[in-house]
């Protein structure tokens, strides 16, 4: 094969070089054709506005705001809205890749986005947070549509945020749009199931895969990373099955308890505390670098990415990681943690629960229907089992990490389907997928 490695860019732990030379891994294995490979490693579009807000304080502030559509070979490009100070053009366009690659291990017909603007929410008034939401979508209502992109939350966004964006967008198309956004509160069309998916998702790919590595759920220890959507729901939904919780963390830092974090009460002390755990009680205080070395069953990265690099992978105990956030793991400390006979189950597995119910969420949307909590569960919990049974088979078959078995599985799909479209492959009767 004659395409290149992808040259390292800026520094070790850009989020893109890691998504990137995974994707290399996998296309060497599919022996992708060049074509191909170019077309699947390039972003389709990328879109950077500047967005001048008016603070409480009467100052004007300018905000950069970013919008990376990866692929629409599959449908729609998919993808959250990330608030954050450490938002960039390289963190957005790797994201929205692993959209693509996310959308296409679990089988759901949609292309890959992402966006972000570079803000501290945490330091933002509600009414500041509202005139930035409602400034970006103006910046970006020619990219988003139902069926052209459709934003979803993320890191320091919520159900706020996709209800100002879903009104912002209907006003300038002068008609209730409510299937550009998902993630929205139910009254405006979101979905039952939706706020708790991704932690659902994480905790039904943990069980499939303590199943496999013969752990038994029923009191295996778990340290979470991140007590934001995803790691408090994740660590709750496990509780809940009988696994133990032994540490938490957020910004502030880790919370860790040997018999057991009361979750419930840790969510509520949060709910309480704008959102943070400091001075949280219910364990003692660590850091989260000790929560990342703790020796338990299963640790769950929940926060951002490259928690876990060549810095710390060798001080990982746990037997099994299932990433929770995006990216948590960078390239170089897979090799690491294979070497220590760490499972990982990757991030665009294991929290595709999201994106599942958002595509159910837009489904909802546009046949004009509710569906019940319990098809909600059922549906997603079917698909993400089959998606996990899937790469592991993957995995198994060709004596590869559940990473790069996962990442096989999407950019085949992908890579058949532009060759389908592009009428290079012609329908054959006994096609595995057709
Ligand atoms: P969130 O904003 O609700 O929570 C983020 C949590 O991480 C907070 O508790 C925050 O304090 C903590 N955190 C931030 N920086 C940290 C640090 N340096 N050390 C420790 N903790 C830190 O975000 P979320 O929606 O839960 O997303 C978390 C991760 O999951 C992100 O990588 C996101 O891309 C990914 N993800 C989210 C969804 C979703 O549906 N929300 C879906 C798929 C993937």
């Amino acid at each position: 094969m004659s395409y290149k490695e992808p040259a390292p860019i800026m520094h070790d732990k850009d989020p893109l070089e890691s998504m990137m030379k995974r994707f290399h891994i996998a296309a060497e294995y599919l022996n992708l054709d060049e074509e191909v490979y170019s077309v699947l490693k390039s972003s389709n579009k990328k879109i950077i506005v500047s967005l001048p807000i008016s603070m409480d304080d009467g100052s004007v502030k300018v905000f950069e705001g970013y919008r990376v559509i990866h692929s629409n070979i599959l449908g729609p490009s998919k993808g959250g809205l990330r608030f954050d100070p450490g938002v960039n053009l390289n963190e957005v366009t790797a994201l929205a890749a692993w959209m693509t690659w996310k959308c296409a291990v679990v089988d759901i017909p949609y292309g890959g986005a992402k966006g972000g603007v570079c803000c501290d929410p945490r330091s933002m008034s509600k009414s500041e947070l509202e005139r930035l939401t409602r400034a970006y979508t103006q910046a970006m209502h020619d990219v988003f549509g139902p069926d052209k992109d459709i934003p979803a939350p993320d890191v320091g966004t919520g159900p706020d945020q996709m209800a100002w964006l879903m009104d912002e967008y209907s006003r300038a198309r002068g008609t209730t749009v409510n299937a550009v956004v998902t993630g929205k509160p139910i009254i405006l069309g979101g979905s039952v199931g939706r706020i708790e998916a991704t932690g659902r998702g994480v905790m039904v790919a943990t069980l499939s895969a303590l199943t496999k590595i013969k752990i038994n759920p029923f009191n295996a220890t778990v340290a979470v990373q991140g007590f934001g959507n995803v790691g408090s729901w994740a660590a709750n939904l496990l509780k809940e099955r009988g696994c133990k919780i032994v540490a938490i963390s957020d910004i502030s830092g880790g919370y860790y308890n040997e018999k057991g974090i009361d979750v419930g009460n840790a969510i509520t002390y949060r709910n309480e505390h704008k959102g943070s755990l400091e001075k949280f009680d219910g364990g003692k205080k660590i850091s989260n670098e000790e929560l990342l070395s703790l020796d338990v069953d299963v640790l769950i990265p929940a926060a951002l990415e490259n928690a876990i690099t060549e810095k710390n992978a060798n001080q990982i105990k746990a037997r099994l990681i299932v990433e929770g956030a995006n990216g948590p793991t960078s390239h170089e400390a897979d090799s690491i943690l294979e070497k220590k006979g760490i499972v990982a189950v990757p991030d665009i597995l294991a929290n595709a629960g999201g994106v599942i119910v958002s595509y159910f969420e837009w489904v909802q949307n546009r046949l004009g229907f509710k569906w019940t909590k319990n098809r909600v569960y059922r549906r997603s919990d079917s698909i993400m089992k089959q998606a996990f049974n899937n790469v592991f088979s993957i995995s198994k078959k060709y004596k590869i990490s559940l990473r790069t078995a996962a990442y096989i599985a999407a950019i085949d799909k992908v890579a058949r389907t532009y060759k389908y479209r592009d009428g290079s492959f012609t329908f054959q009767k006994n096609d595995k997928n057709s």
